[in-house]
This record gives structure tokens, C-alpha cells and sequence, in this order.
């Protein structure tokens, strides 16, 4: 699986705390990040991620991008409820090109966990997913 990794900067020590508890499940999977969070979980973690750029500077469109070409299978983007974010307008696209491409998307920690939970035990037939992508 391919999975993205995103957290605002408010949300940032959550996703490193969240992706140390995961470390075996996620270091199975291909992980890409946004630029500083990335950055973090590599340092922290010790989990090999591919960086795009920093969210405001075009990191989440990237990912956008990705799904968009049937090249992402997850998303865990902890948002921050409680910031104004400057890239707003990018991060509410990412949102919606999970909806249309039918992606699973956690923006919380809870799902997060349910997510990669599910993930390890196999409950979710992964393939008929992404054959509804198609
Ligand atoms: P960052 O981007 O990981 O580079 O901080 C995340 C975001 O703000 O969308």
C-alpha cells in the first residue's frame, strides 16, 4: 500500500507519537510525507519516506497529484480544527480528491488507528477498492 502521511504543525508530535506506535505496520507499506512531516517522522521514527514539498509550498497538491493517478491507497492528514492554514484551498482539494477516488482518509488520530488496524488484520479487501477506483 501506498500511504501519505500529513500533519499540520500543531498536529506534528501527534503523528510522530502515532507513526512510533505503528512503526511495525507502516514500515511494511511505501510511505510518502509532505516535506517537514516527512522530515520528522524520518528523523524520529527512523521510517524511510519519500518527502514532497513543505503543505504551503505545494506538498499537498502534490500528493493530490498522486491520487488523481491512481497512485495513492491511503491518507492519514492530521489537520489542525483549530488554525487558519494559508493553504487551506489545497488541503480542502486533498480532502475532496480522497472523496472522489474513493481513498481511505483519517484526519484524526482515532480513525488513523482504526485504519492501520484494519490494514494489519486484513479486515478490508484492499484490491475490491481500488477496482472501484478504476
Ligand atoms: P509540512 O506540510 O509537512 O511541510 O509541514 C504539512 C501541511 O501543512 O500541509
Amino acid at each position: 500500500m501506498k500511504i501519505a502521511l500529513i500533519a499540520h504543525d500543531h498536529k506534528k508530535d501527534s503523528l510522530v507519537e502515532f507513526a512510533i506506535a505503528y512503526k511495525e505496520i507502516l514500515k511494511q507499506h511505501t510511505l510518502y510525507a509532505t516535506g517537514t512531516t516527512g522530515q520528522r517522522i524520518q528523523d524520529e521514527v527512523g521510517l524511510d519516506i519519500t518527502r514532497f514539498r513543505s503543505g504551503p509550498l505545494g506538498g499537498d497538491q502534490q500528493i493530490g497529484a498522486m491520487i488523481a493517478n491512481n497512485e495513492m491507497d491511503m491518507v492519514i492528514f492530521f489537520r489542525d480544527p483549530l488554525t487558519a492554514q494559508p493553504h487551506e484551498p489545497d488541503v480542502t482539494a486533498l480532502v475532496r480528491l480522497c472523496d472522489v477516488y474513493h481513498i481511505p482518509l483519517a484526519t484524526n488520530m482515532g480513525t488513523a488507528e482504526i485504519l492501520l488496524k484494519g490494514l494489519e488484520k486484513g479486515f478490508v479487501d484492499w484490491r475490491l477498492i481500488a477496482e472501484r477506483r478504476q
